[in-house]
């Protein structure tokens, strides 16, 4: 492994860029989005609330009885905001740091009850008796939310204290005991929000729950050394071992993300490492080698995991009004899977796969 003279950072094997048209448009939408590394700083200190013993933080989903993300029963805790841009997100609820609203038309039951309740004329029926809404005179108050039996409007984010999101963990309690499981903060980047997530650990883990981190690792070092002493298992991503493709479909270079990775291992943090195995994006032998060369220089990677790209996630970027960028390309079949597992496993990497015909 090549370390940079300059930086210390390990330099990564780069690998030629297949150009093809998936990945022109690819770079296109990542053009369109917002640059997820220029504002981080400003985010990262402005979401929650400072100086608090109860910090507050922008939640957009608690999943309980959770068992994909980390050992045993889980509980999973979602937080808003993320820091990367990646054109494959399956959450793309979660990326905003503030709330959005999510409209499913086809759950309307027709009721109007969203638009009477509206206060300022943005859920509006049209002549055709469509209901439409103007996100721009939306203030997401939520009425229609509370208004709306049929379930076709949702609120993704609410603001939560620790201690509001510890009485519902504390519900789930028994079943980390029993199944050897606990309470995992993913996102979202749960990490841009710092002071909120680091909080949250603090008291899991001073109530004796196991803790896991989801993390992009796209955040400043400083931000993730202070909560690993409160986690017990870093659930790391690895989207591209490419610098520049990196850049092009997640909206930010990986330097800083592999330089994380590197320091949580020899902060001496369990890891494993989660891989999205996109068809054509991220799936090559090239691009497979690469990263498996720099995971296996590093020593405390617990497993390597691999989960396949669906595109289940479509209609939420349509119930949140917003373009679609999942690449029209096909799951990886099982096989493809397989293979790269074999790649992976060559360089001495224990590799978990996804289980077959079904979706991580
Ligand atoms: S969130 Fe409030 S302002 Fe926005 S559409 Fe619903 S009721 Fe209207
Ligand atoms: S309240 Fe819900 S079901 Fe009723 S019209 Fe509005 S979106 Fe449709």
């Amino acid at each position: 492994m090549l370390m940079s003279a300059t930086t210390g950072v390990a330099e990564v094997p780069q690998v030629p860029e297949t150009h093809n048209r998936v990945q022109h448009q690819l770079f296109r939408r990542s053009q369109d989005m917002p640059f997820a590394s220029g504002f981080l700083g400003r985010a990262m200190n402005s979401v929650t609330r400072s100086n608090s013993e109860n910090p507050e933080g922008w939640v957009f989903d608690i999943e309980r009885f959770a068992v994909h993300d980390g050992p045993g029963v889980r509980t999973t805790v979602f937080l808003k905001g993320c820091t990367l841009r990646c054109v494959w997100c399956h959450n793309p609820e979660s990326l905003s740091p503030r709330p959005e609203l999510l409209v499913y038309p086809r759950r309307c039951i027709g009721c109007n009850g969203c638009v009477e309740v509206c206060p300022r004329g943005a859920r509006r029926l049209t002549a055709t008796g469509e209901r439409t809404l103007d996100r721009q005179l939306c203030d997401l108050c939520g009425r229609c939310v509370e208004a709306c039996y049929a379930g076709a409007m949702k609120m993704a984010g609410r603001k939560l204290s620790v201690d509001e999101v510890m009485a519902v963990l504390r519900q789930d309690a028994a079943f980390y005991e029993t199944s050897g499981g606990g309470v995992t903060l993913s996102g979202g980047e749960p990490m841009m929000q710092g002071e909120f997530a680091t909080a949250l650990l603090r008291r899991c883990k001073g109530d004796g729950y196991r803790t896991a981190l989801d993390t992009c690792g796209h955040v400043g070092w400083s931000v993730l050394q202070g909560a690993l002493p409160y986690v017990d298992l870093v659930l790391y991503d690895l989207k591209h071992i490419s610098a520049r493709l990196h850049r092009r479909q997640a909206g930010a270079s990986n330097r800083l993300i592999l330089s994380n990775l590197r320091r949580i291992v020899e902060f001496g943090t369990p890891v494993e490492v989660r891989m999205p195995i996109v068809p054509t994006i991220n799936d090559s032998k090239e691009f497979i080698d690469a990263a498996a060369e720099f995971l296996a220089s590093l020593s405390e990677i617990t497993a390597v995991r691999l989960l396949g790209y669906h595109r289940l996630a479509g209609p939420k970027y349509l119930a949140l009004g917003r373009e679609n960028t999942m690449p029209d390309v096909p799951s990886p079949a099982a096989e493809q899977m397989r293979q790269i597992a074999a790649w992976l496993e060559r360089r001495g990497l224990r590799v978990i796969l996804p289980p077959e015909r079904g979706l991580p």
